[in-house]
Formats: C-alpha cells, structure tokens, sequence
C-alpha cells in the first residue's frame, strides 16, 4: 500500500470506531468533529490526510506548527488547524496567524497576549474570535497543564469577558493508563464541570481512549497515531 493508501484505510477505521461508539451512546456522530493530530508527521502525510478527506488537523508545539502551516498553505493546503498543546505567552503572536482553534487556554496571562497579539479588530470584537476550549486538569496530576477544577469558574469569567475569545468548551488531556474504563471517570468530570458552567464543547479523547470520551459526550476527539501511525520522533 502507499502511503495515501494506509491513511485512508486508518481513517475508516477511525470513523468506523467514532461512529459504533456514537450508536452505543445513542448519538449522531455528525455531533463529533474528529481533529487528527499530525505532530511529528511531515507535510506529505497533510496532504494525504486532506485527501482523505480530512478537514481539521492539530499541532501541540508552536515550533512545529508554523513551519507546517507555512509550508502546507504555499502548497495549496488549508486544513483547519487546531492548537493542542500548552502554548507559552511568548510562542502566541506566531501561532494565532494560522490556528482556527486553541484547545489549550489554560491562564489569564494567556488570555491577556491573544488579545494583544490578535489583530486589532479582533480585540473590539469587529472580526471573528478565536475559539477556544479551557484546559482543565481534572485528575490533578502535578505534570499536567490545565486549570484545576477550582480555578476554572475564574479562568472562564475572564475569558468569556474577553472580546477576542468565543469559549466554546473545555479540554482535558486523560491520564496515560492502559485501561480506558480508568479514564472514564476523567471524561465524565469533564462533561459535568461544562454543564455546571454552561459550555456545550468537549474537546476529549486520543488514539488509546476516544470510543470512551465519545460515549461520555466527546464533541472534538483529537487522534494522532491511529490516524498517521506511531509518531516519528
Ligand atoms: C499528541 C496529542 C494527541 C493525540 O495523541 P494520540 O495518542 O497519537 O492519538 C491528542 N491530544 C494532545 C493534547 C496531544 O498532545
């Protein structure tokens, strides 16, 4: 098989798993946007993925992001790129060029440079905002980014007064366990904590525990290696 080849058969697979796991919750898998996660992949595995059909793809590294974006947009390419990973203050300006989402806010000083490096009729609100997902790091891991539980009412009050920003829901990163019914729990304080504050989005669910995030009400699940095979670095 090419190489096309295998990330079209991947991807059926995918979908096929997205869509029985949506049947087991009783949902419509159209609710569910499948963000694949290229990180580590080179710029040919975009275009197969966009071939494929693919609409929106992820990048957890600023480094690894622009250089893609740049190169997959001379090419022709214009995925939807999504944010994933922990962004730093400083990485901010040169990646809110080319993302359509950021899964990663995670603090009021992040907040503070989107609206500085956002261009200016961003900021009064004349041109579409950012939207994005609050991390949360619902199992309290010391390693992990994310607001705490606790934090989370006062990061959303100041991003839901941000002109810049459309908060469509929040996002958690599970922890890395063998067993996905462990994680179940995690993704189900997820949903809870954005009922309690009113936000309709999930972004939840990777390659070893999407069909769990989904029964539990994953509206975004993120999928790097089912997807594109075992990373490359
Ligand atoms: C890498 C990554 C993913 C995808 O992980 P896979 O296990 O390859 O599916 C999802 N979310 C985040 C935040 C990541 O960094």
């Amino acid at each position: 098989m090419t190489a096309t080849e295998t990330l079209t058969a991947r991807l059926a697979v995918v979908r096929a798993r997205i869509t029985a796991a949506c049947e087991r919750a009783g949902r419509d898998p159209a609710e569910v946007t499948l963000v694949a996660v290229s990180k580590t992949h080179p710029l040919d595995s975009v275009r197969d993925a966009l071939a494929a059909g693919l609409t929106d793809l992820g990048e957890n590294r600023a480094q690894e992001l622009v250089p893609k974006a740049e190169a997959a947009a001379a090419a022709g390419l214009a995925p939807r790129w999504h944010f994933i990973g922990h962004l730093q203050r400083n990485k901010a300006r040169d990646v809110l060029p080319h993302i359509a989402v950021l899964h990663s806010l995670d603090s009021p000083s992040l907040i503070a440079e989107i609206e500085r490096r956002l261009p200016a009729p961003a900021r009064v609100g004349a041109a579409p905002r950012l939207r994005c997902y609050l991390e949360v790091n619902v199992a309290g891991e010391a390693q992990k980014d994310g607001v705490s539980p606790d934090d989370l009412a006062s990061l959303l009050s100041v991003a839901s007064a941000s002109p810049a920003l459309e908060v469509v829901g929040l996002m958690t990163v599970a922890p890395l366990v063998p067993d996905p019914e462990v994680t179940r729990p995690v993704f189900r304080t997820l949903r809870e904590l954005a009922r309690a504050h009113g936000l309709a989005g999930l972004s939840m669910g990777m390659t070893d525990d999407f069909e769990v995030a989904i029964e539990e009400g994953a509206t975004a699940v993120r999928v790097g290696r089912a997807i594109f095979g075992e990373r490359q670095n």
